[in-house]
């Protein structure tokens, strides 16, 4: 098999992770309706949901308070980030990540900086924290523009989410626990 097929195939292979990982996170996080399984149609700043529903209402801040932000759809995924990078800035094992659609996250006051790295997938990766106090606050992934990943410790109600896998086990600290129960994914999916 000629490098480029296998390269193809491996493509293809990673695009269909991704989609199973989404469909799974979606079906758990947003039920079945048809409704939520399509968040990503809406315009900036709206995100349909079932009017039989309470309005979602998830909101979080920064250690000192000085940002303060909303989230206007309910979480896509919760997971665990095990990479060298999420343990620097979270200062501990993995990073608790949730993800959503990017037009979901809407910040109410404060100001976010900006670091900018590349991943070890060759990435760029943008994390946004508090100027003040330094809280991890979100990040931005070039390669998955249409989400966004939320630090769960930063949610006012972080005790109300399930997480549901972990990502880059390979770089896992030893003394990390790890809910073997979850999908695991050697990187990303
Ligand atoms: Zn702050
Ligand atoms: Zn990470």
């Amino acid at each position: 098999m000629s490098y480029m097929a296998w390269g193809s195939i491996r493509c293809f292979g990673e695009a269909v992770r991704w989609l199973l990982f989404g469909q799974i996170a979606v079906a758990d996080f947003a039920g079945n309706s048809r409704h939520k399984l399509e968040p990503f149609s809406s315009p900036v700043g709206v995100v349909p949901m079932d009017t039989q529903e309470a309005p979602v209402s998830r909101s979080g801040q920064c250690l000192c308070g000085g940002v303060r932000y909303q989230l206007e759809a309910e979480p896509l995924s919760f997971m665990f980030c095990h990479c060298r990078d999420c343990q620097t800035v979270s200062g501990g094992g993995p990073a608790a990540i949730v993800m959503l659609p990017k037009p979901a996250f809407r910040l109410l006051q404060g100001t976010l900086k900006t670091y900018s790295k590349r991943s070890d997938r060759g990435n760029m990766a943008h994390r946004r924290f508090c100027a003040e106090c330094g809280s991890q606050i979100l990040s931005e992934l070039d390669a998955r523009p249409r989400f966004v990943f939320i630090k769960a410790g930063t949610l006012d109600d972080p005790a109300s989410l399930t997480p549901r896998a972990n990502l880059w086990i390979r770089s896992a600290q030893p003394w990390s626990a790890m809910d073997r129960t979850l999908k695991q994914f050697e990187t990303e999916p």
